[in-house]
């Protein structure tokens, strides 16, 4: 491989919070300690989420810890714009790409039909696809977008694809039954995360991907875009998560956990202290500066199951 390429891949529809530094500290860690590139691309997909001021703040937040970026929001670049809100004509690019293979189909599910249709759950609670709408004929998809304005979704083969994670190990899931057909536009005609994420990595160049946990059963349905739009995907490194201390999952909800707060509870050098000591590269929570702790980085160290934050 070539020069390290990695990305900070954040969504401007909140204040970040401490899980949120957590992975991209360690994206940065990895970046940094093997003298690579690191990105910053805003996924700024959702209009009805995200907003510019999210933006602004999350790149300052980023830099009061130390975590700087070479290329991407808010400095530019060769492979920009660094923000998914305008790129929307390569994603629809991309997309006709597959429609033109005749890899896509129209739904018309509601989202509550979706739901009540039996299918089997996934780990992340979502249900699993059972393809309702795969085979309409022609007569009933023109009735229903009579009314219904469709999602389109990706027609997903009857096969495994596996993949091992540099920090989590082998893992495999087979499309249909795992996942069943996804979402690439929804009804609303926004580009789906699924489609975006890997088009943009795939194109950026971007050849190390650190993230949460949470999205490791996406990659193999990204693995598969990946192939089916001709991109070189990258080495995936699945963090583990920060839980509260009842066990749930941070969220942007938990404001006391929010940057705004960390702020004023830490310095800087305090609070990489606390996530370099969660991340399995320093004995105590001691502060330290992350280009310190980029010296030392050693991903052998950093556990692979969720951390209680307290
Ligand atoms: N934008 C996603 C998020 O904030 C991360 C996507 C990714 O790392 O692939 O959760």
């Amino acid at each position: 491989m070539g020069e390290l390429r990695g990305r900070f891949a954040p969504s401007p529809s909140g204040r970040m919070h401490l899980g949120n530094l957590f992975s991209a500290l360690l994206a940065w860690l990895s970046v940094r300690s093997a003298g690579g590139v690191m990105v910053l691309r805003m996924e700024d997909l959702d209009p009805d989420r995200c907003r510019e001021e999210y933006a602004i703040q999350l790149a300052e937040d980023l830099r009061w810890l130390g975590l700087d970026w070479d290329e991407g929001y808010g400095r530019g670049g060769p492979h920009g714009p660094y923000r998914q809100s305008g790129r929307t004509e390569e994603y629809a690019a991309a997309f006709r790409r597959l429609e033109e293979q005749g890899l896509l189909y129209p739904c018309f599910c509601t989202r509550a039909e979706r739901l009540a249709a039996s299918a089997p759950h996934r780990s992340d609670g979502q249900t699993v696809y059972p393809g309702t709408c795969r085979h309409l004929t022609e007569a009933r998809r023109a009735e229903l977008a009579r009314t219904r304005t469709p999602a389109w979704r990706l027609t997903v083969p009857d096969r495994e694809v596996s993949f091992t994670d540099g920090l989590q190990g082998f893992y495999t899931e087979n499309l249909l039954a795992g996942c069943g057909d996804f979402i690439l536009r929804r009804s609303d005609g926004v580009y789906a995360y699924q489609l975006a994420v890997v088009y943009d990595d795939g194109t950026m160049e971007v050849n190390q991907v650190v993230r949460g946990r949470d999205l490791l059963d996406s990659t193999p349905r990204q693995l598969y875009l990946y192939e089916l739009l001709g991109l070189t995907p990258p080495e995936f490194y699945h963090v583990p998560l920060l839980l509260a201390p009842d066990g749930r999952r941070l969220s942007k909800r938990e404001r006391d956990l929010d940057m705004g707060a960390l702020r004023q509870r830490y310095t800087p050098a305090e609070l990489t202290g606390l996530l370099g000591y969660w991340a399995g590269q320093l004995d105590k929570p001691e502060p330290i500066l992350p280009e310190e702790l980029a010296r030392v980085f050693d991903w052998s160290k950093v556990p692979k199951e969720d951390i209680v934050a307290a």
